[in-house]
């Protein structure tokens, strides 16, 4: 069956940030807890939690009983001018568990349209104010979706390469370091005047290849940012619902973003769902008996309840006991595995933030995305039945909270494995 499946995948499908030409696809038929199996039988540990999403395992039993709740009950509901329970509740449970400044919760239906949503806020903010401020801020080698506007805003690379000219205004600048910030103050400084807002991954840089900064260089550079009336978007779609060891990493930060951009965790990673939040102030830009000041923006699956649904779900076991022990008990793992590996000859690099642990395995070019040691690590831990997506020549490991103990500590053997024989 999995040859044949392999076919009949080859001859319809066009799979993401893939050259189809050299790839080859897995069928996978199931999955359950940590695991999902393909069509030989054969299990594969999901230690990337199948592009950052899962977050307590594959086919969580409570998960599908309360989205197949929902589909018995109202499946989807046009969300201009009706409401459904299912949202209001979540809108609700999510701002308790956010900074308190955060005060409303709009809904789309993936991560790269939360921050299209993020960007027309701050952007229109500016205008329903008669403020003209079109110039964006960004941190080189981020990360914030495939659309056009995020897309503009996120690093520059090959990939956005054939798109270069189309791509909007922005200033990139460093990651935060103590060395770097009086630098970057005064850049910000000069063009203050015409940058709308500040876009930036908090701590963990994930897709540009899980690089870290520090807590206390982001919240000093957000409280300059506010000081110059920029406003600050934070996109939270990688690192929330508890990757960075507290439930978001702004439970880290010291300084309040504006807006907030969550994804791919939120519904526990089991359907698609954006949830764009900001504060009373963005939100009263809008607030009016003008109708041109309203947000014009929407998609068909709004507030999707299926959706919603499992988000609540998901919300439910994210605040069990036994979960927030499950990611302290990862955080621990990952540290000691760190500690032992910092001084390896083939590493050139080894991080982590709270359950995010990262590798950089020394090559003799820079470190990049299309670095030939993707070719040779991704099919080294799938013979071991471990799913990883090096990033060129970096490995990460971003589990489901559910990992046991023992699957973990395989996974480092692997790893140590590979730095020995490869
Ligand atoms: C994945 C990601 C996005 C885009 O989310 P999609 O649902 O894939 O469109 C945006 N920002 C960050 C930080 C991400 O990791």
């Amino acid at each position: 069956m999995q040859s044949e499946l392999i076919e009949r995948d080859r001859k319809v499908n066009w799979h993401p940030y893939t050259q189809m030409k050299t790839a080859r696809h897995i069928p996978i038929i199931r999955g359950e807890g940590a695991y999902i199996f393909d069509a030989n039988g054969k299990r594969y540990i999901d230690a990337v939690s199948s592009w950052w999403v899962t977050l307590h395992g594959h086919a969580h039993p409570y998960i599908a009983k309360k989205v197949a709740e929902q589909l018995n009950t109202l499946e989807q509901v046009i969300f201009a001018g009706f409401t459904h329970p299912v949202a209001i509740e979540l809108s609700e449970r999510l701002l308790n568990l956010l900074p308190d400044n955060q005060e409303k919760v709009f809904y789309t239906d993936n991560g790269s349209t939360a921050v299209e949503v993020a960007l027309k806020m701050c952007i229109q903010y500016g205008h329903n104010q008669g403020v003209r401020k079109n110039k964006i801020l960004a941190f080189k080698n981020g990360y914030h979706g495939d659309t056009f506007g995020a897309m503009s805003v996120s690093g520059r690379g090959l990939w956005t390469a054939p798109f270069g000219e189309l791509l909007f205004d922005v200033l990139f600048i460093d990651a935060p370091t103590k060395e770097n910030l009086s630098g970057t103050k005064s850049f910000i400084e000069k063009h203050a005047s015409e940058i709308a807002c500040f876009i930036y991954e908090p701590l963990v840089q994930g897709a540009g290849g899980m690089l870290m900064h520090e807590a206390d260089d982001l919240s000093e550079l957000m409280k300059f940012c506010r000081s110059k009336g920029i406003l600050l978007i934070q996109d939270e779609i990688f690192v929330g619902f508890g990757r960075t060891g507290k439930l978001f990493a702004a439970n880290h930060l010291s300084a309040q973003a504006d807006i907030m951009c969550f994804s791919k965790g939120l519904t526990g990673g089991t359907m698609p769902l954006g949830i764009t939040t900001s504060s009373q102030k963005i939100y009263d830009a809008f607030y009016s008996n003008d109708k041109t000041k309203a947000l014009f923006h929407g998609h068909s699956f709004t507030a999707s309840p299926l959706a919603c649904a499992a988000a609540l779900a998901s919300m439910d076991l994210l605040l069990q006991e036994e979960t927030q022990q499950n990611i302290q008990r990862i955080c621990k793992q990952h540290q000691q595995f760190v500690n032992t590996l910092v001084k390896h000859p083939k590493i050139k690099n080894v991080r982590q933030q709270g359950t995010i642990f990262a590798l950089e395995w020394k090559i003799e070019e820079d470190t990049s995305y299309f670095s030939d040691m993707h070719d040779i690590l991704y099919p080294f831990f799938l013979q071991r039945g471990i799913l990883m997506r090096p990033l060129g020549n970096i490995i990460y490991l971003v589990p489901p909270y559910c990992i046991s103990q023992q699957d973990l500590e395989y996974i480092y053997f692997c790893i140590l494995d590979a730095l020995e024989t490869l």
